[in-house]
């Protein structure tokens, strides 16, 4: 059934996800908009409510693929990403915001606490969905509220303990509900030393991860805790079984490192799907170790 959205909405049919994801992987949803505004999201999700069409929003793109098949629904892709500084240590910023754009804000105007964000792509509302972070630090433990949209089409305030913040998950990802904007909160820090903490963060990391020219997902299976709670890299079990010379058609292991999946060029959902299935299969022989799936399908 072809629906009519109302104009304002820009909703534009039969669109290919892989344009809009980093692995470019995934064949066309149904419908697609790029959201510019808080109001017009919150008219798109309410008008699919009434409508009985399932919707995804979706920020970057940078942790998430879709089945070749596309999405049965409405991608909506948000666009609005405000930041303001509130009080002196306290800073507004709207979901699609860049993290990257985040971690540049909170230094110009000294303010310490965010620079673990340095080089994580991706926008702030994709951020808390999965809580990224890195060495050790995470976004939910500087969120101090946020304002959502419920599954029933309220907006809603809520504090940093209704997000049920854990390693790279939120309630968002067990109660779907979208972020519109969230507060944080910084300390007074000094510049140069903020400075030389991204430098240094932002040059490990290069020496660590692909070019940013790949196309990638970012690490593709969650880390683990050993039995004293001690974390694990999933990259260590995966190295241990030859994760690197791995690949499925087109879905590779990047050389550089053992749990970043890749497109060679034209890899398909399948192709990752069978390259994790493969990869996961190895580790529970050699180690009896599940590992979980951290980058989000969508069929
Ligand atoms: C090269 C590379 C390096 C990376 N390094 C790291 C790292 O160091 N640490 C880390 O944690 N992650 C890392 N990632 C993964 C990724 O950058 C993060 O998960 C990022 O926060 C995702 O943001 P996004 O806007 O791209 O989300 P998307 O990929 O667009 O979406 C991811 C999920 O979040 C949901 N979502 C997006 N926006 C909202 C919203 N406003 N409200 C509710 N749900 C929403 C989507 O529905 C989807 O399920 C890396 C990725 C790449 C490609």
């Amino acid at each position: 059934m072809r629906i009519t959205f109302p104009k304002e909405l820009e909703v534009r049919r039969n669109i290919r996800l892989k344009d809009y994801n980093s692995i470019h992987v995934g064949g066309p949803a149904d419908y697609l908009a790029e959201v510019t505004t808080q109001t017009d999201l919150i008219n798109l999700y309410r008008y699919c409510l009434k409508q009985d069409i399932r919707m995804l929003a979706i920020g970057d793109g940078t942790n998430v693929f879709f089945s070749e098949k596309g999405f049965r629904g409405l991608v909506a892709v948000i666009k609005f990403g405000r930041i303001e500084q509130l009080g002196e240590n306290c800073i507004r910023a709207e979901s699609g915001a860049q993290f990257s754009a985040l971690n540049r804000f909170c230094l110009e105007h000294s303010l310490t606490g965010c620079e673990f964000s340095s080089g994580i792509p991706g926008t702030v509302g994709g951020a808390i969905y999965g809580n990224a972070g890195a060495y050790g630090k995470n976004i939910g433990q500087c969120l101090s509220s946020a304002k959502i949209l419920t599954a029933d089409g309220k907006v809603k305030s809520v504090s940093n303990d209704y997000l049920e913040f854990s390693y790279r998950s939120s309630r968002l990802k067990r109660h779907p509900a979208i972020v519109l904007e969230a507060e944080f909160q910084f300390e007074p820090g000094d510049y140069a030393e903020i400075k030389k903490r991204i430098d240094d963060i932002v040059e490990i990391r290069r020496s660590k991860l692909p070019p940013e020219t790949v196309r990638t997902a970012g690490s593709y299976f969650k880390n683990l805790k050993d039995d004293l709670g001690n974390p694990i890299a999933a990259a260590t079990y995966l190295d241990a079984v030859g994760s690197k010379q791995a690949s499925v058609g087109d879905a590779a292991v990047h050389i550089k490192h053992a749990n970043i999946f890749y497109n060679k060029g034209r890899a398909t959902a399948q192709d990752v799907l069978k390259l994790e299935e493969m990869l996961r299969e190895r580790v529970y022989e050699k180690f009896g170790v599940r590992l979980e799936r951290e980058v989000m399908y969508f069929e």
